[in-house]
């Protein structure tokens, strides 16, 4: 739940959004509506719903615990980004923090943490929290969808269930000599970010020999894992995603 710059307040609801559709709200935004931003029945802000596009709603009730809007009208349609899959490996909480607000920023369309030989309290991962800083990420960025984020799984599970079609970015840190270029290939990608201590010899070696996986650097040096994230992002979406 944010307020843009200038602009009316965004928050992602889970129901449906048409003209003339009312929507309840519960407690907590409810709450945060009227204690927090102080808005009164009358105001108008901006729904989404990651399905029906962005719409302005109208507060016709406002109370304590709950409220009800009305949708007004449709102030931008529903907008998909590229069909581009984020997996990496879960790191310290704030930075899997930062990579998954940064990954619905940059506009991937599904996120997937990993467990990698090298990743650390992968266990630990709050698949709740994670799913509300992508919720927060796409109403801070005036996006209309939100990525879904999947459980943790194992990297081995994952590329033994690789659906056909889809390419794998692989960002390899031992690729740091090679210049960075990306094959020039439409179609349904995913990009591979490894954990802080990086990927096991025995990973590089069985990513490698993947028909679907394309090894890359990103650069000369040595990035952390949530500056890797953004970096392939970029280099994806400036060379075959929606920013080209
Ligand atoms: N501990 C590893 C080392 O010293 O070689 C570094 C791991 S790095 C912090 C985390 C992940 O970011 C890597 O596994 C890789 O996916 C990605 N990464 C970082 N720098 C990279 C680079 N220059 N080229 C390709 N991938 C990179």
């Amino acid at each position: 739940m944010v307020r843009l710059m200038a602009s009316k307040v965004r928050l992602f609801v889970d129901q449906p959004l048409d003209k003339g559709q009312s929507v309840l709200l519960n407690r907590e935004q409810a709450h945060y509506l009227f204690g927090v931003m102080r808005l009164a029945q009358g105001a108008v802000l901006s729904l989404i719903n990651s399905k029906d596009g962005e719409w302005d709603a109208e507060i016709v009730e406002a109370g304590k615990k709950a409220g009800v809007l009305i949708c007004r009208a449709q102030t931008r349609p529903m907008q998909v980004p590229p069909d581009l899959w984020l997996l990496f490996a879960p790191i310290r909480k704030e930075r899997t923090a930062f990579i998954v607000e940064k990954a619905v920023e940059m506009g991937a369309a599904r996120i997937c943490p990993v467990q990698t030989a090298f990743t650390q309290n992968a266990e630990r991962l709050r698949h709740d929290k994670l799913r509300a800083h992508a919720i927060e990420a796409a109403e801070q960025c005036g996006g209309t969808f939100v990525p879904p984020v999947d459980d943790v799984a194992k990297l081995d599970r994952v590329l033994a269930d690789w659906p056909d079609g889809r390419r794998l970015l692989f960002c390899d840190e031992a690729l740091l000599d090679a210049p960075v270029s990306l094959p020039d290939l439409p179609g349904p990608w995913a990009v591979l970010i490894g954990p802080e201590g990086g990927f096991s010899e025995t990973e590089r070696a069985q990513l490698r020999a993947l028909p679907f996986a394309h090894p890359v650097s990103l650069g000369p040096r040595i990035l952390r894992a949530d500056t890797a994230a953004v970096a392939a992002l970029t280099i994806w979406q400036q060379a075959l995603g929606d920013w080209s």
